[in-house]
């Protein structure tokens, strides 16, 4: 029995099941039901909202989840040797989760949740950008979720929250922040995992906000930021220059000095630029 629910502890449920962690899946378990409880609260009331959660191995964060009242959830894992351990906490809350065998890329949540719909998880480090940055990107605003609560390396977390002038700042700060308010809310040493990875990681809650915080087109924005920060060293005069040759006129005319480099722009001005050249049909 655990301190949360009458299921096993986790370290028993990966030995009867041989869930021997694979690192090609990224596989580093959280094995204290105090801490997945405690990042489940910091997703917020989940009483009244769907979960979506990606990778729940051998399901720590999913017992957090349902523990702190979560109307349903939707856990998809890839691993097909985790899903014996997940039919015991679907049969322990009987018609709240909603386990699917499968790769995260591939399915389509929609089809399985309904509105208000949150996304936590202790995420695979091979796609987690990918799919942050998916999340991010929706055709529409507001996106399906409210609020995204997500484990990274500290390191990718770091960039979504980064400031101008830092070396973290760049595609993944202006997209996560011209959306939603990010915020490091837990820091974790790699002893709170088994196996230990080699880094530190960090849980980012991410609310989206209703609207942009400054207009701008998604598409010529993304395209922007894009070329700015693929060549990060040079200035924005060069790094844009493929975008059209009058950019330093644009550049000009947004107040932005065409000899300013990437990691010095705001997200304020980033939109103007974007919303200046959109308006030259650039
Ligand atoms: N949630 C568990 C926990 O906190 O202990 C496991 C987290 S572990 C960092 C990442 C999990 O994602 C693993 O269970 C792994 O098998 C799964 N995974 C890896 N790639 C995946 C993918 N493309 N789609 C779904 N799950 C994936």
């Amino acid at each position: 029995m655990s301190t949360i629910d009458n299921l096993p502890p986790l370290r028993d449920v990966i030995s009867t099941h041989g869930l021997a962690a694979k690192k090609s899946l990224g596989q580093n378990f959280l094995l204290d039901l105090n801490l997945t409880s405690k990042i489940a609260r910091l997703a917020g009331d989940l009483t009244q909202a769907d979960v979506l959660e990606i990778g729940p191995g051998p399901g720590g964060l999913t017992r957090g989840l349902l523990a702190e009242g979560a109307r349903r959830v939707l856990a998809i894992e890839k691993d097909p040797r985790c899903m014996p351990a997940l039919a015991e906490i679907e049969a322990a809350y009987p018609g709240q989760l909603r386990t699917i065998n499968g790769d995260a890329l591939d399915v389509d949540p929609l089809e399985h949740l309904s509105a208000p719909i949150k996304i936590a998880a202790n995420l695979p480090y091979n796609v987690g950008t990918e799919l942050l940055v998916r999340w991010l990107t929706p055709p529409e605003w507001p996106p399906f979720w409210q609020s995204l609560t997500l484990m990274f390396q500290r390191e990718v977390a770091m960039r979504i929250v980064a400031q101008p002038g830092s070396k973290a700042y760049g595609r993944l700060a202006l997209l996560a922040q011209w959306r939603t308010d990010p915020r490091i809310v837990l820091e974790l040493p790699p002893e709170a995992f088994s196996p230990p990875p080699k880094v530190n990681s960090a849980v980012v809650h991410l609310t989206a906000l209703p609207a942009p915080r400054f207009p701008a087109d998604a598409a010529m924005l993304n395209k922007v930021v894009a070329g700015a920060f693929n060549q990060r060293r040079k200035m924005l005069r060069s790094a844009l220059k493929s975008l059209t040759p009058e950019i330093e006129d644009h550049l000009h005319a947004v107040g932005i000095k065409p000899t300013e480099r990437a990691e010095q722009v705001g997200l304020e001005e980033f939109c103007a630029l974007a919303r200046q050249l959109k308006d030259a049909g650039c």
